[in-house]
């Protein structure tokens, strides 16, 4: 035998001849897998792909019959792809029989196709006598095969077994990037419908009007024939049709049913288990009663709870009158859906709440007001004619007073005038609030109105021992405003510097004019307030707790009116202070535009 090469290693040429036909063989594969490749990031349409997938699997292992069996979408069952070459047409083979095969190949039984007769199943054209079968499966779901057939009994071997593995690896692959970009459709879609949703429930503030608009997009989104929701009503503890479902004829009152909760219908359970039905076909299905199905002449049904905080408060339902319309995907985008609807209808639940609270606390506080001004009007006729009468006491009108009852009038004299400025405020306050205070605006002399409010002052201020004084300009722009409101703001403040001061304190009345309103101020030396008490003090009916506001304690109303009547001014009211050091009240009237 002639022998080629030099030195150690030298071969036949029968060898070579192998070597040569091996290396061939190599590229064709290579080849072929590139080819793959390219048609595979393409994006070519899924028959073409798995034809020429098919048309290499014949070519590499030189066979006759070559083809792809894939699962059909609805009924299951395996459509053909063949090769080009194959002798074979496209067959639709039935999902029991692969089922069949699929299971002994599971067992290791790699030529499941050994009678011609099974044979004939995938290449009924072929006359193949032998063949094999590769299963493609797609995480963990059987997915298709490819078949392979000859007429020469045990033609393929080993190397052709590696190639067939190698091919159907790629289709493997090649179906689950399709798997995912179809699941990253369905995403995208989700989140369309998704948006279009949020921004109804964004939009409408109106719960009828938005639920209506969710409905109809669900509706779309599903292609459902129905779309209602049902929502919880604690009172009667039943599900409710809203009068906004999609699909029911308008004004039909009949249909918007409702339904117990413990009756075991399919929205009762999916309430109560707080988890989604998906219904292939009501009329065969249990769990759904024929009086909702009839009612609203569907087969296919979904239903999804609306849940809020681990709290169902309804169902969304959505049908179609032909079955095995929904898929599981269906009932996820239901189910999302329902998840934003759920935060709406709670939302629009309080905000109904609320509003009815408001208008409750509304009538309370008329009542409240209509009773205080009642009230304090029917105490204040007697008490101006007690006041005037014990003033004619002091006076010696009655006759001469011993010195111990001219000071016990004295002392009821202070009282009832307490009591007066008291029911004053009380009036004057329900007055404000009930919007009856009118304001008669003229035009002002600030510096009168300010210089006569200090004078008045003075004798309580000698009686408390607390030094009064004033910083006000010669003259001032005159302003517009009502002079009876005006003094009575000074008054409060005035009172109020000299109420919390204690003797041998300080307190200056100011003003100075600003660019665009006067601004007056009213200091004091006295106890002061805290930062927290600042932020209170304008509120009706506040009073700062301790020892000495104890002592010298008022309605707690007189800065709220202040505050009220210097905003009905057009103006606002501000306090600066520190605890223990006093505090210096500030408040602006805008001078005429
Ligand atoms: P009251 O009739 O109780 O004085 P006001 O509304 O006039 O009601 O004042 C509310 C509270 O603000 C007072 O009870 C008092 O605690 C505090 N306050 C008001 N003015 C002063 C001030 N000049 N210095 C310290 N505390 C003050």
């Amino acid at each position: 035998m002639p022998r080629s090469g030099s030195g150690g290693s030298s071969f036949t040429a029968q060898e070579l001849k192998n070597a040569n036909l091996q290396l061939v063989h190599y590229v064709r594969e290579l080849e072929a897998l590139y080819e793959i490749t390219a048609v595979m990031s393409s994006g070519r349409e899924r028959g073409d792909f798995f034809a020429r997938l098919a048309g290499h699997a014949a070519a590499l292992t030189e066979v006759r019959c070559a083809a792809f069996f894939l699962r059909r979408e609805g009924d299951g069952a395996f459509d053909s792809h063949p090769a080009k070459s194959s002798a074979t047409a496209t067959v639709l083979l039935p999902a029991e029989a692969l089922e069949n095969f699929h299971r002994r190949l599971a067992a290791g039984d790699r030529q499941v196709l050994r009678s011609s007769k099974d044979i004939k199943l995938f290449f009924p054209r072929g006359g193949s006598t032998a063949g094999v079968l590769l299963p493609l499966t797609v995480e963990g779901v059987l997915e298709g095969f490819l078949a392979v057939a000859d007429k020469r009994k045990n033609s393929l071997d080993e190397d052709d077994f590696r190639v067939l593995s190698l091919l159907t690896g790629q289709a493997v692959e090649y179906l689950t990037n399709r798997r995912l970009a179809r699941e990253k459709e369905r995403r995208l879609k989700d989140l369309v419908v998704l948006h279009e949703v949020h921004s109804l429930l964004d939009a409408e503030p109106d719960l009828s009007k938005t639920l209506r608009g969710v409905a109809k997009k669900v509706a779309e989104a599903l292609g459902a024939e129905v779309c209602a929701f049902l929502l919880h009503e604690e009172a009667t503890n039943e599900l409710v049709t809203q009068p906004c479902a999609w699909g029911l004829p308008e004004g039909e009152r009949s249909l918007l049913y409702r339904v117990q909760v413990e009756a075991r219908t399919s929205s009762g359970r999916v309430f109560t288990d707080k988890k989604p039905l998906l219904v292939e076909d009501a009329l065969r299905d249990p769990r759904v009663t024929a009086r909702s199905a009839k009612l609203w002449n569907y087969r296919s049904l979904m239903v999804v709870p609306l849940v809020i905080g681990g709290k169902c408060i309804g169902v969304l339902r959505a049908g179609h009158n032909r079955p095995g319309m929904f898929s599981s995907d269906h009932l996820r985008l239901a189910g999302l859906v329902a998840e934003h609807a759920a935060v709406v209808v709670e939302n629009a639940r309080l905000y109904r709440r609320v509003q009815e609270d408001m208008k409750e606390f509304r009538r309370l506080s008329d009542l409240k007001t209509d009773f205080l001004s009642m009230v304090s009007h029917d105490l204040l006729s007697p008490l101006s004619s007690v006041q005037g009468f014990v003033s004619l006491l002091l006076k010696g009108e009655a006759g001469d007073l011993a010195p111990r009852q001219a000071e016990f009038l004295g002392i009821c004299a202070k009282a009832l005038q307490r009591v007066t400025l008291l029911i004053d405020d009380l009036l004057d306050h329900s007055r404000i609030e009930a919007g009856v205070v009118k304001l008669c605006p003229e035009p002002v002399d600030a510096v009168d109105i300010l210089e006569s409010a200090r004078r008045d002052h003075e004798p309580s201020a000698r009686e408390k021992g607390v030094e009064l004084s004033s910083n006000i300009p010669g003259s001032l722009p005159r302003l517009t405003a009502d002079p009876q409101r005006l003094r009575q703001v000074l008054d409060n403040l005035l009172r109020n510097a000299l109420k919390f001061t204690p003797k041998g304190g300080r307190v200056v009345l100011s003003a100075r004019a600003g660019k665009k309103e006067l601004v007056v101020s009213v200091t004091d030396t006295g106890i002061g307030l805290s930062v927290e008490e600042m932020e209170k003090i304008f509120e009706k009916y506040y009073q700062v707790e301790g020892a000495y506001s104890k002592r010298v304690r008022g309605s707690g109303l007189g800065l709220a009116i202040c505050k009220s009547l210097v905003e009905r001014h057009g103006g606002r009211i501000w306090v600066e202070s520190t605890p223990g050091e006093g505090s210096r009240f500030h408040f602006s009237i805008p001078f005429p535009a």
